[in-house]
């Protein structure tokens, strides 16, 4: 037998009404973009549960995809069943030989959505409890925390049976929060505080500062892949690209070494903010830490965020290395954030910056620069590419990777 579905149960969907079917119709379009790869796959949804027909699809690919999708509970792949009572002693026959191993214990439990069909749920749980018996003589029944739960639902289309539950990814569906810019290096942190903001439900836009020629083909490829990899939880990120190597150039000329990565830094604050309200975002998101070194202390975050009043959400700010390591291998990213191409800041890293800029003399340096016309003139540069799940073969790596 085949697996012909994967029935969906939501996530933490604890309003009604119109929020819910908000919820529900972002979650069924996020799965499909997860899915897109599986032309063959159907998805339905309702206001209870969401039903993915594989249509030959292989099961367990599609059940790897939907893991992470976040406003996902539980799900359950199962079988579709001809809507009669041979047919369905049959299947449960069949699976629970299949599933049985010594001294497990099993109950089924049987939804009736059609009326009409013969038997009513009592009539049916007892009929198919019985029909196990007949096949696994040694097998008990067990009403509370049963080994194996035998799923049966009777709907208007045909029967259901499925006997596994997975736990899904949670969260909220990406997007139900409305959309954030994300700063994103090609660093551990940014990457995990993208995810970090997924789950909440928040969209992202990944925002990347690159400066060629200092920095190679190979660190914008990186960014990209770090956003695919962000693509599974909730489909397709718009990547934008800024050119930054002029900013670069004109600090690295005016502004003591000390200051210079504050004032980086607030460059890239600007230019975010802009790109935020170019493109209808409502918070800026980035990876910054707690740290020792420069660009982590109070002092600096607060020197930084001085040029914006937009929220800036920090996702990762309380955690420790360790800690943001650890998510970054679950989800995957770990292994490109450490692939050795310098992004524009540890390329232009002073060797001592300041820990505890002071707002007035970072003041006076900016004062040396044109900031208006810089900032300007970088918004004129960016490039916007939409990274999908499955736009491995893209043109773009597909040169660069020719490059490297
Ligand atoms: P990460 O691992 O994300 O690079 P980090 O610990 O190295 O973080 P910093 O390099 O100080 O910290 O950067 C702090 C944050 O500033 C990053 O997490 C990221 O959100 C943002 N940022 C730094 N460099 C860039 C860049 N080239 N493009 C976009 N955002 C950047
Ligand atoms: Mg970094």
């Amino acid at each position: 037998m085949q697996y012909s579905e994967i029935l969906i149960r939501y996530g933490e969907l604890s309003t009604k009404g119109k929020n819910r079917m908000r919820f529900i119709g972002r979650l069924r379009r996020n799965i499909e973009a997860v899915l897109e790869g599986f032309p063959q796959v159907r998805i339905y949804t309702d206001r209870d549960r969401g039903h993915v027909y594989l249509n030959g699809a292989d099961y367990r690919e599609v059940s790897t995809a939907l893991a992470k999708v976040f406003g996902i509970q539980t799900y359950s792949p199962s079988y579709k069943i001809e809507k009669s009572v041979p047919a369905l002693k049959e299947a449960v026959q069949i699976i629970m030989r299949g599933v049985y191993q010594e001294g497990m214990t099993f109950k089924v439990v049987t939804k009736r959505s059609d009326h009409s069909f013969e038997m009513d749920s009592v009539e049916l749980n007892h009929f198919l409890g019985d029909a196990v018996f007949q096949v696994l003589p040694e097998i008990k029944a067990q009403m509370k925390g049963a080994d194996v739960v035998l799923r049966v639902e009777i709907r208007d289309d045909a029967a259901y049976i499925s006997h596994e539950t997975h736990k899904g990814a949670g969260g909220l569906p990406v997007g139900i929060s409305g959309k954030g810019m994300l700063m994103l290096s090609g660093g551990i942190d940014s990457p995990v505080a993208g995810y970090l903001s997924l789950k909440r439900g928040v969209e992202i836009e990944a925002v990347h500062f690159a400066s060629p020629p200092y920095t190679s083909p190979g660190a914008l490829k990186k960014a990209h892949d770090l956003t695919r990899k962000l693509t599974q939880f909730g489909g397709n990120i718009q990547f934008i690209e800024v050119p930054f190597t002029e900013i670069q150039e004109e600090i690295k000329q005016k502004v003591p070494e000390a200051y210079l990565m504050t004032l980086t830094r607030r460059f890239m604050m600007r230019i975010t903010d802009r790109i935020r309200e170019m493109r209808g975002a409502l918070v800026i998101i980035n990876g910054e830490s707690l740290g020792q070194v420069a660009s982590q202390t109070l002092e600096s975050m607060q020197a930084i965020n001085a040029v914006t009043s937009t929220p800036i959400i920090r996702p990762v700010v309380t955690m420790d290395k360790l800690e943001i390591i650890d998510l970054a291998e679950q989800i995957d990213t770990f292994d490109i954030s450490i692939q050795p191409f310098e992004d524009c800041c540890t390329i232009f890293a002073p060797a001592q910056p300041k820990t505890n800029p002071k707002l007035k003399n970072v003041e006076q340096y900016e004062a040396r620069l044109d900031v208006d016309g810089l900032v300007e003139r970088a918004l004129a540069g960016i490039v916007v590419t939409e990274i999908t799940p499955h736009s491995k073969e893209d043109s773009l790596s597909a040169l660069i990777e020719n490059l490297l």
